[in-house]
C-alpha cells in the first residue's frame, strides 16, 4: 500500500524496543484499498473453486514452509514462545486448507421442494460471495484469529482488505506479502496499518462485510460505525469462558488442561478458562491437583518462560485491579497474589471462594489468573456459567454427563474433557453469543458467513390458472383458498 501518511512503531513487549515501523493509513488510503479489491473481485470470482482452490493451498503450504519466518515475527511482536507460535500459525495454515478444500461443496446450490401449490416452480439457492470483506484482528493470536476470517472469506470468492492490531502490524504485513507470492494478480488480500483510526476507516470504507475479532467494547463501536453505511458485521468479541468439574471427571487432567488453558499465552486467550465450578465433593481433590500443576509453571521471555509478557502494557493495571478486588471482596489467593504483577509479567495467580459479583468473576481478566468456586452440584455450575453477559466457550469435565451439561449452557462452544478443542477443529463454527458476538468464522457456517443467499424460482411449465396477474378472477381466488385448506389443513 503506497501512503503519504505518518508512521507507527511496533514493539517487542519483553523490553519495550522499537522493532519495527509502519504507515498509519488515512481514511484516503483505506478507501484506495477497498476501490483496489473491488477492482479485483471479479477477477478472482472468475477463477472459479478450482481456481481459488490452488492460489489458497499454495499459500498454506508456504506458510508452513516459512513457518520458522512467521513465528519468529510472532514471537516478537507478541513475546509469546516461539513453540507456541508454531502451534498458532500451524493451526491458522489447517483452516486456509480446510476452507479451501470445502468451499465448492458448502456453497453449492441447494434445490428446494417448491411445495404443492407452486409445483409448476424449480426453486434453487444458490450462494454468492459478498464482495469486499474487511477484517479487523487482534494481537494476542495474530495469525490464527484473522485467518479465521481472511481464509473463510477468501475460499468463498471475495476479496479481503485486512487491518492487523497495532500489536501486531508485521504479522498483517507478512501475511499480506506471502499471500502476494502465489497470487494470481494483485489486490485480492491487502494489509493496511496504523491505529484504532485506521480500523475505523475500514468500518466506513463502505466494504460488502465487516469481521471484526476484538474486545466486546471496541465491538460495540465497530458495530455503530457499520451501521451508518448498512455494513454487515461479524463480531468475534471477548469471553469469561467456564469450566465445569463435575465429580466424576478426571481430575488430573481436568487440572492440567485448565491451568494451561487459563495461563498460556499470558491467559491472553479469548477462550481460555476464566473461571472453574468445582462440585463439592470432589474441589479439594481438584484444587491440590491444581496447585501441583502450576508449581513449576513461570513466565519469561521467549524460549525461558512458559508464557510471556503482556503484550498490551495497559492489561497489567486491569490484571491486578481484578486480584486486588477479587481479594476485597472476600475472595482468597492460593496460590500468588496481587504482588504476582511484574511488569511486563504476570505470574500465575490462582484464587478461591470469590465473590460472583466481583470484577474477577464478571469482566475478562486476560491473564493468567484462574478462579475456583466451589459448587453444590452440577445444576449450580450450569446455572452460574450462565450467569454472565459473555457466552463464548467453555470446559466441561466429566465421564458420563458431558454432553448433557454442554447442551444447557448458553454459549458458542463448548468442549467436553478437552479444553479449546474446538477451535482446532476446523469442520466447526467458531463464535459466541451475548456480548462475546454473533455470527460465526470456521466451518461451512464460517463460509456462508461470507456469501449471500440468491433464490431463483423457475417456472418449468405454465399453469391454465393465473395468480400473479390483474387477469386474476374470483374463481382463482376460491380455487386458491381451497388448494391451500387441502394442503395445509384448515386454519383456526
Ligand atoms: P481491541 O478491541 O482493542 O482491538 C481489536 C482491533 O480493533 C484492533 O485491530 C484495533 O486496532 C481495532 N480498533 C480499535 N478501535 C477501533 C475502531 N474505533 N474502529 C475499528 N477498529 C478499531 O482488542 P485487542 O486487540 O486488545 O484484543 C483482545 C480482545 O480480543 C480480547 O477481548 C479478546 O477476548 C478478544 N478476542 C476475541 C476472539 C474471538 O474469536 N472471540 C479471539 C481473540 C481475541 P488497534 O490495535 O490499532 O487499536
Amino acid at each position: 500500500m503506497p501512503t503519504r501518511a505518518k508512521t507507527f512503531d511496533s514493539h517487542y513487549p519483553v523490553t519495550g524496543d522499537a522493532i519495527g515501523t509502519f504507515p498509519i493509513h488515512t481514511d484516503a488510503d483505506v478507501r484506495v484499498a477497498v476501490a483496489q479489491a473491488r477492482i479485483a473481485s471479479d477477477k478472482w470470482v472468475a477463477l472459479g473453486f478450482r481456481g481459488r482452490k490452488k492460489v489458497l493451498l499454495a499459500w498454506s503450504k508456504l506458510l508452513m514452509e516459512r513457518i520458522e519466518e512467521c513465528t519468529a515475527l510472532i514471537s516478537m511482536e507478541t513475546g509469546k514462545p516461539v513453540s507456541d507460535a508454531k502451534l498458532e500459525a500451524s493451526l491458522a495454515a489447517g483452516h486456509l486448507a480446510w476452507a479451501a478444500r470445502h468451499a465448492q461443496e458448502v456453497m453449492r446450490t441447494s434445490h428446494r421442494s417448491p411445495g404443492a401449490v407452486m409445483a409448476n416452480m424449480s426453486a434453487t439457492v444458490e450462494r454468492s460471495p459478498v464482495g469486499v470483506v474487511g477484517v479487523i484482528g487482534p494481537w494476542n493470536y495474530p495469525i490464527f484469529t484473522p485467518m479465521g476470517s481472511i481464509a473463510y472469506a477468501l475460499a468463498a470468492g471475495n476479496t479481503v482488505v485486512f487491518k492487523p492490531s497495532e500489536f501486531t502490524p508485521g504479522v498483517g504485513v507478512w501475511l499480506a506479502r506471502t499471500f502476494a507470492e502465489v497470487a494470481p494478480f494483485s489486490n485480492i488480500f491487502l494489509c493496511v496499518t496504523g491505529l484504532g483510526d485506521t480500523g475505523r476507516a475500514l468500518c466506513e470504507a463502505h466494504v460488502d462485510k465487516l469481521a471484526f475479532t476484538g474486545s466486546t467494547k471496541t465491538a460495540m463501536v465497530v458495530a455503530a460505525t457499520c451501521a451508518k453505511t448498512m455494513t454487515p458485521v461479524v463480531l468475534e468479541c471477548g469471553g469469561k469462558d467456564p469450566v465445569i468439574v463435575a465429580h466424576d471427571a478426571d481430575i488430573k487432567r481436568a487440572a492440567e488442561n485448565s491451568i494451561w488453558s487459563s495461563m498460556s499465552n499470558g491467559g491472553q486467550t479469548c477462550i481460555g478458562a476464566e473461571r472453574i465450578y468445582v462440585v463439592e465433593s470432589v474441589a479439594d481433590e481438584f484444587i491440590a491437583a491444581m496447585l501441583d500443576a502450576v508449581k513449576n509453571i513461570k513466565p519469561g521471555e521467549p524460549g525461558v518462560g512458559n508464557y510471556g509478557p503482556a503484550t498490551m502494557p495497559k492489561q497489567l493495571e486491569i490484571i491486578q485491579s481484578h486480584i486486588k478486588d477479587a481479594l476485597k471482596s472476600g475472595g482468597r489467593a492460593i496460590y500468588g497474589g496481587a504482588k504476582s504483577v511484574k511488569d511486563p509479567y504476570v505470574e500465575p495467580v490462582i484464587l478461591v471462594d470469590v465473590p460472583e459479583d466481583s470484577m474477577a468473576m464478571q469482566d475478562e481478566t486476560f491473564g493468567p489468573t484462574i478462579i475456583i468456586n466451589r459448587v453444590k452440584n452440577v445444576d449450580e455450575a450450569i446455572i452460574l456459567s450462565n450467569a454472565s453477559r459473555y457466552g463464548l466457550g467453555a470446559s466441561v469435565w466429566s465421564k458420563r454427563q458431558g454432553k448433557k451439561i454442554a447442551a444447557q449452557l448458553h454459549c458458542g462452544m463448548v468442549a467436553i474433557n478437552s479444553t479449546i478443542s474446538f477451535a482446532a477443529v476446523a469442520s466447526v463454527p467458531f463464535g459466541g453469543v451475548k456480548d462475546s458476538g454473533y455470527g460465526r468464522i470456521h466451518g461451512p457456517e464460517g463460509i456462508l458467513e461470507f456469501t449471500y443467499a440468491r433464490t431463483i424460482v423457475r417456472a418449468r411449465f405454465q399453469l391454465p390458472i393465473t395468480f400473479t396477474s390483474f387477469k386474476r378472477t374470483a374463481g382463482n381466488d376460491k380455487l386458491i383458498i381451497k388448494l391451500t385448506r387441502l394442503l395445509n389443513g384448515r386454519f383456526g
